[in-house]
């Protein structure tokens, strides 16, 4: 049996973390939109080329250009046990796109999990990673620009998930353990 989940949070709440620990907690694969654009960059493939200044500016990319890194991606043999989703979908147009792969493969979603956390907390964490980890994507415009895009168009979506009642609710603020205990205790 497959297990199939998607995180959700703004930058700087410890999405890419949680899912990384959960993905090697249940087996399944660890999923991150954000990973495969950057290792595209990277190693100057023909999408990485297309996708570096939108990126570094903090816009999102083509919907198009997405789906099918993603598609591709879930094709891969680690998925085959089912797959922890992180920075997809992102917006509406994703979230139907996410509907039809989910379809085609004849699989669900198990639950959604959305890590929220306050903006002050965040934009002090944003600083603190821009320091450590030297991202092109972590100057103050393209953090503004990543929240103002959380909020106007990934967080919209976490209401359609919760019409479709499996949206687990996480106060992501305290010790990363702590957090990931309690997100395995919901699941
Ligand atoms: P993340 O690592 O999730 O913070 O993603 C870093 C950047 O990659 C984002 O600011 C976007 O530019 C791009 N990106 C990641 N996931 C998506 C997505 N689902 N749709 C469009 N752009 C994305």
């Amino acid at each position: 049996m497959s297990r199939n989940y998607v995180i959700i949070g703004p930058q700087g709440s410890g999405k890419g973390t949680q899912a990384k620990i959960l993905s090697d907690k249940l087996g399944i694969a660890h999923v991150s939109t954000g990973e495969i654009l950057r290792e595209n960059v990277k190693n100057a493939t023909e999408a990485g080329k297309k996708v570096e200044a939108i990126i570094n500016r903090g816009d999102l990319v083509p919907d198009d250009l997405i789906a099918e890194l993603l598609a591709d991606r879930l094709l891969a043999d680690d998925a085959v046990r089912g797959f922890i989703l992180d920075g997809y979908p992102r917006n509406s147009a994703q979230f139907e796109k996410l509907r039809s792969i989910l379809e085609e493969k004849g699989t669900e979603l198990d639950a959604v999990i959305v890590l929220d956390v306050d903006e002050n907390e965040l934009l002090d964490r944003m600083e603190l990673r821009a320091k450590k980890e030297g991202r092109k994507d972590d100057t103050p415009d393209a953090v503004k620009k990543r929240l103002a895009i959380y909020a106007n168009e990934t967080h919209p979506i976490i209401a359609k998930f919760e019409e479709q009642g499996n949206v687990l609710r996480i106060q992501a603020v305290g010790e990363i353990d702590e957090i990931n205990e309690e997100i395995i205790r919901s699941l």
